[in-house]
């Protein structure tokens, strides 16, 4: 199969003017210039077609996808999704919102989604999906349902059957919500097993302040449900405290970040995270400044994602690059799109297979077609307002747009 467009952009190496790629089954087998394909036969051509690795959502809750919650204040806002949780038919939204939110996904050009679910209900609907995915089983030492232990955890992992496009994660929720040995033992299990972990850290101000020993910040029974489950302030630094559970283990992947300090730094290069950050959802609860810059100044790996979609309007890590180039722009064009495809096809553990346009490689693919024709095509993908893919595909099967036979070929799960 030959795909050729206007630009192809392998993100490791230079764009490429009138280029294509072509795939065999699942895999790459060259990337090139037009003008090499002699006679050859293109099964698709996108003449104002920008060609790029299939986007790479490393942060995800799928299953709230369906849930719309009233804005507030994170923890106003936290306590309103637990609530919705406990209702009478909760289950059959958060299944239903994981089975859009992959179409959705599909539909922007995202071939690979990082994705947590509170109650490990999102991996048998993903698996009838073609995206690849990685499924986080949540660990929540207070929540309604498993997996409240390590022990729980463990089971919730083991449950989950993988296949090609299918791989398990493990998600320490938070470190309000999960003790330091907990938080400890999941890395660590995580790392047995050579698959990623994340945990939301360093979200809210409130949060840092506990890590530091002072939880007046959170509610009485926020405190309550904490001190019952043995989750105590570690009174340190939120990079001390991480670097601490995350030595010896397998780098993570730390979710926001929000309010990590020039401190952090030294503590968390020890451990090579990869901090995951939200724009939308950042700006969508109001959190002061994204220390963006300082984060990369110190060397960190950052990545972008979109959160669950009640925090932002698509599921799109493009729309949040488009948001941090119009917001915040400390990062050019070809940094912020491989923080979408390379970086957090790294993140998840999948740069050998994904995230660049390279032989060898999975086929991945998505074409963004731009109404005009450009010659700097990563920054025009970027100025764009709402641009959404003509065709992608993932491991060489098309799972959106049309068919080189002309059928509309939008696979859906
Ligand atoms: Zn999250």
């Amino acid at each position: 199969m030959i795909v050729r467009a206007g630009w192809v952009v392998p993100v490791e190496g230079p764009a490429i003017p009138d280029g294509f790629v072509e795939f065999r089954d699942d895999r790459i087998v060259r990337v090139g210039s037009a003008k090499e394909l002699g006679a050859l036969p293109v099964e698709h051509a996108f003449p104002r077609g920008v060609l790029t690795p299939g986007l790479v959502n490393p942060h995800t809750h799928l299953e709230l996808t369906d849930l719309a919650l009233p804005r507030s204040d994170f923890w106003t806002w936290a306590r309103a999704l637990v609530a919705r949780r406990g209702e009478p038919g909760a289950h059959d939204v958060a299944a239903t919102g994981v089975a859009r939110g992959a179409r959705l996904s599909l539909e922007a050009g995202v071939t690979c989604v990082g994705d947590i679910s509170r109650s490990n209900l999102h991996w048998p609907i993903l698996r009838q999906s073609p995206i690849r995915k990685v499924c986080f089983v949540e660990l929540l030492a207070f929540a309604l349902e498993p997996a409240r232990t390590l022990a729980e955890l463990r089971a919730g992992v083991e449950a989950v059957d993988e296949d090609a496009l299918l791989t398990v994660g493990v998600s320490p929720h938070a470190p309000y919500s999960v003790s330091s040995a907990d938080l400890y033992g999941s890395a660590a299990y995580a790392t047995t097993l050579d698959r990623p972990w994340c945990v939301h850290f360093a979200e809210t101000r409130e949060e840092v302040a506990f890590l530091a020993g002072d939880d007046r910040g959170l509610t009485a029974s926020l405190r309550e449900r904490m001190a019952n489950c043995g989750i105590a302030s570690p009174r340190t630094s939120a990079g001390a405290y991480f670097a601490e559970f995350a030595t010896a283990c397998r780098p993570g992947l730390l979710v926001h970040g929000n309010y990590l300090t020039p401190t952090d730094l030294a503590a968390l290069r020890t451990v090579e995270p990869t901090v995951i950050y939200c724009p939308r959802a950042h700006a969508y609860f109001g959190h002061t400044d994204y220390p963006l810059r300082m984060l990369l100044d110190a060397g960190l790996r950052v990545v972008l994602g979109t959160d669950g979609l009640p925090c932002s309007t698509t599921l799109s890590p493009l729309d949040e690059a488009r948001f941090v180039a119009a917001h915040d722009p400390v990062v050019d064009g070809a940094s912020l799109l491989r923080m979408i495809t390379l970086d957090s096809a790294a993140a998840l553990g999948l740069a050998e297979r994904i995230g660049s346009l390279a032989v060898g490689k999975c086929a991945d693919l998505a074409v963004f077609e731009l109404d005009a024709p450009t010659d700097e095509p990563i920054d025009a993908l970027f100025r764009a307002t709402c641009v959404r893919p003509a065709a992608v595909w993932v491991a060489g099967q098309q799972v959106v747009g049309q068919s080189s036979t002309g059928a509309v070929t939008c696979r859906r799960s």
